[in-house]
């Protein structure tokens, strides 16, 4: 056998030289066992329950969190996806739900309870938005909306906050947090990070619990799905995660959940809360879609990083433009923290202000305004009208949102095609 170092291929220089196997590999090779008759991709498990042959069988699946009995609570095509994903994030567990605000909420429901608090970025997610200030609130559980720079978040603790949370890259304000320094500032109060990282495309752009954070969350019917054809979500927590503050874990002497638990009491809560007891379960035909898509989303971020940062620089010289927003520019004030936690590029959306936003999005013939994002096509919206729509008027401009801005998330179509369609619609 051959065992000479490998020269490196072309392109190779996108590997980040500590992962082995490197995501390019994990993407397509993990949650599938080997064998004599295995589908070589993921296969679709279509069932309500799992068969026992014996009350011993049943017994034990009971009892672990996640066993195979009834499919509200695990089913075999979404565990290779939580499988693959828990891969991709460098994390020590996953559960895939039925969307993105699925996973949000289970996130901030495994570490808190009424009486709790949680400071979160205000450049966030409409819909995440929406559950820290008016459904949480239900639950007796409060948050305040700050800058998502260190000091602003140390300014907004209490003594009740559990959790920090951010989006490594804000929507669609484009600004990047530091990571590392948030996680400082959650950890030195006894609180976790939880970082949604749906732009950075299932650990391809940005791997957060590498850089500190306690709990990752995807979207999965963006970039991971990548089609536009399906809904999902997840929650990855990573290995360090330091419980010991937080009553929920440490409470009941002998009985606490820590003390059951031990390391895995926080992804115990999450399966717990998100899929057996609330029921907010991935269908595995969605399951299986999404793990189809997570194996091409390198090549489609390739491709959409690029075309999005060349668009960026296009459009700032269009004298019709009037403003570009995209971390990727190195004009951009998140330029640095861009380029230090987002290597690989800076993600697939832009926003652009133009003077009359409906006279621009009625003359595009090539691009679909589409409220979603991570598409292969590329997709606009004008979100002052649409997804931030429903967010007060200073809270929208918080959020980097004018009545001018385009909101563009790139897709993987020829670059030249979209540059004319843009050029025609600008005229
Ligand atoms: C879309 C999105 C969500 C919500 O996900 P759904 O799958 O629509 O429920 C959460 N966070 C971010 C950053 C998103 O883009």
């Amino acid at each position: 056998m051959d065992t000479a170092p490998q020269p490196p291929l072309p392109g190779a220089t996108q590997d980040c030289p500590a992962d082995s196997p490197a995501y390019q590999t994990l993407a397509v090779q993990t949650g599938i066992p080997r064998g004599l008759g295995q589908t070589v991709g993921v296969p679709i498990h279509a069932a309500a329950g799992f068969q026992f042959e014996t009350l011993e069988q049943a017994q034990s699946e009971f009892q672990v969190n996640g066993g195979l009995s009834y499919a509200r609570i695990q089913n075999p095509t979404v565990r290779a996806l939580e499988e693959r994903l828990t891969a991709l994030e460098g994390g020590a567990a996953t559960v895939a739900l039925a969307s993105g605000q699925a996973a949000t909420l289970t996130a901030v429901m495994s570490v808190c309870r009424a009486g709790d608090h949680i400071v979160s970025s205000s450049s966030v997610f409409g819909g995440t938005a929406g559950l820290l200030n008016n459904i949480l609130p239900l639950m007796g559980i409060t948050a305040t909306l700050v800058d998502n720079t260190p000091d602003a978040v140390r300014a907004a603790l209490q003594p009740n906050t559990r959790l920090v949370w951010a989006e490594i890259i804000g929507n669609p304000a484009g600004d990047v947090p530091d990571l590392e320094a948030l996680a400082e500032v959650a950890h030195a109060h006894g609180a976790l990070l939880g970082v949604d990282a749906t732009w950075a495309g299932a650990g391809y752009l940005c791997r957060p619990l590498e850089f500190g954070a306690d709990i990752v969350t995807h979207s999965l019917t963006k970039w991971a799905g990548g089609h536009g054809s399906v809904m999902g979500g997840s929650v990855t927590v990573g290995t360090r995660h330091d419980l010991s503050r937080n009553p929920i874990f440490t409470e009941g002497g002998a009985q606490s959940l820590l003390n059951v638990r031990g390391d895995g009491a926080l992804a115990w809560r999450q399966r717990w809360f998100g899929a057996n007891q609330c029921g907010m379960t991935l269908a595995p035909h969605s399951a299986f879609l999404i793990a189809q898509g997570l194996e091409t989303l390198q090549l489609r971020l390739d491709r959409e990083c690029a075309s999005a940062l060349a668009l960026a620089q296009w459009l700032q010289a269009q004298p019709q433009v009037a403003r570009v927003s995209y971390p990727g520019l190195p004009g951009s004030a998140h330029h640095a923290l861009a380029a230090r936690y987002l290597p690989r590029g800076a993600g697939a959306v832009l926003t652009f202000e133009v003077a009359d936003p409906a006279a621009f999005l009625s003359r595009l013939k090539l691009l679909r305004i589409v409220p979603n994002l991570g598409d292969s096509r590329t997709l606009v919206v004008h979100p002052w009208t649409t997804t931030h729509g429903r967010l007060p008027e200073a809270a929208r401009r918080a959020a980097g949102v004018t009545p001018e801005t385009i909101r563009m998330s790139v897709g993987i179509e020829a670059l030249a095609d979209l540059q004319a369609d843009l050029s025609q619609a600008l005229a």
